[in-house]
């Protein structure tokens, strides 16, 4: 079982929070969207009204080796805003500078430590690094579940100096609504998948297999089902080597008698770059146009199936939304999604990209914060950083 944080004992200790706010910057080094500092604000600010003193860890991009521009300050100040106090960032995750201001919190304080990515120790998973984080800390607690799927020494590593271990609220609804989607729900469940590859949503279509009734497929992805049932797609993106892997899935859910819808129309253009697209046959694509959309129909008929289903997971957009002659069949997706009254889940970073940009965000049950993490959950995967802080009863 994974404790709560709301569980244990943590007036007056030093608690440290393993936090993602792995948020993308501006060029002026301000932070351009908040919505992960914000999602971790509940359990930062349980711990700071316990009288906690509050140790913050973070990743920012890919740093190798120390690098100003992906200093977590800019992060600071946002949080520091966001909870009305201040936020002390550290010199460096680890050293004499981390230590003395970890020493110095007082019940209530929040400190921040600079990016623990500028230490290699943190991805390599390094003992010894993960010692000297395991020393700032009483309680460890993870509420970063976008990195939950990578064992590092801030996920992993640290969790075995640690004496209590337990989950924030974040963690713990990301578990609770991905977990319902591969428990008993209510019927009819549906799975929507799109996206650019078939590669990169094999194992999450697999998964679901044994448990949706039905699948939408839409995005780039569908191009490769529809040209490996022997439609003609002209020249939209497919994958020639995922063929047979498509064929076997669409021969494994026949068998099961699980439907797999492929949009009837598209929605196609000379190039991406077109200013319009004409609606074609999805099978029939001209030999010079790419399908860069679902049609109206299939809009329409996956709006329909969505209206009437008591659970939806989405992942992967229905075409290039970023371009707006293309946006109209997840913008048809998202309104369905977010009209339902049943669960609905979202997950994937352009997915949720998009329901966020299209202003449904507040009508979904749950959006999972967690890009590469909530795939690999769906996968059926082993996250190792859950299963970390699984403690015996
Ligand atoms: P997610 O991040 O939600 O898991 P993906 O990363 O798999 O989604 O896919 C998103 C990308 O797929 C977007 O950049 C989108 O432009 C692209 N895409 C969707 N449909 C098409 C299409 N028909 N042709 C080319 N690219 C597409
Ligand atoms: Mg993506």
């Amino acid at each position: 079982m994974i404790k709560s944080i709301a569980d244990l004992p943590i007036e007056g200790r030093r608690v440290f929070i393993r936090v993602d706010f792995n948020v993308p910057l501006t060029p002026a080094k301000g932070v351009a969207d908040d919505s992960r500092i914000r999602a971790s604000l509940p359990t930062i600010q349980h711990a700071v009204k316990r009288g906690a003193r509050v140790i913050l860890a973070s990743h920012l991009g890919r740093p190798k080796g120390p690098t100003p521009a992906l200093s977590l300050e800019p992060v600071g100040a946002r949080l520091a805003d966001l909870l009305g106090q201040e936020v002390l960032l550290t010199d460096e995750a680890v050293g004499d500078g981390a230590r003395k201001v970890v020493s110095d919190l007082r019940d209530g304080d929040v400190a921040l430590l600079e990016n623990v990515r500028f230490f290699p120790g943190e991805e390599a998973n390094d003992d010894n690094f993960a010692r000297q984080l395991a020393s700032y800390a009483d309680v460890y607690i993870n509420d970063a579940f976008g990195t939950a799927h990578r064992a590092h020494a801030s996920t992993v590593g640290m969790l075995k100096y640690v004496a209590e271990k337990g989950a924030g609220f974040l963690m713990l609804k990301e578990v609770e609504f991905l977990g319902k989607l591969l428990g008993n729900v209510e019927r009819p469940y549906l799975a929507v998948v799109g996206g650019a590859k078939v590669s990169d949503k094999i194992g999450v279509l697999e998964n679901l297999l044994g448990r949706v009734d039905a699948f939408l497929i839409g995005g780039a992805m569908a191009n490769t089902f529809v040209k490996a049932k022997g439609g003609d797609v002209g020249k939209s993106r497919v994958e020639e080597d995922k063929m047979a892997l498509a064929r076997a899935f669409l021969a494994k859910a026949d068998l099961r008698g699980v439907e797999v819808l492929l949009p009837s129309d598209a929605v196609a253009a000379t190039s991406i770059d077109a200013t319009e697209g004409t609606p074609v046959r999805a099978d029939k694509v001209p030999a010079d146009m790419m399908a860069l959309d679902i049609g109206p129909q299939a809009a329409a008929g996956f709006a329909d199936r969505i209206a009437r289903a008591r659970t939806v997971f989405w992942n992967g957009p229905m075409g290039v939304f970023e371009k707006k002659p293309f946006a109209a069949g997840t913008l048809a997706v998202a309104k369905a999604v977010a009209a339902s009254r049943g669960l609905t889940v979202v997950g994937g970073g352009d997915s949720v990209a998009a329901v966020n940009e299209m202003g449904v965000a507040d009508q979904i049950k749950h959006i999972s914060t967690g890009g590469g993490a909530s795939l690999e959950f769906i996968e059926g995967k082993t996250l190792p950083g859950i299963a970390a802080l699984e403690v015996a009863e």
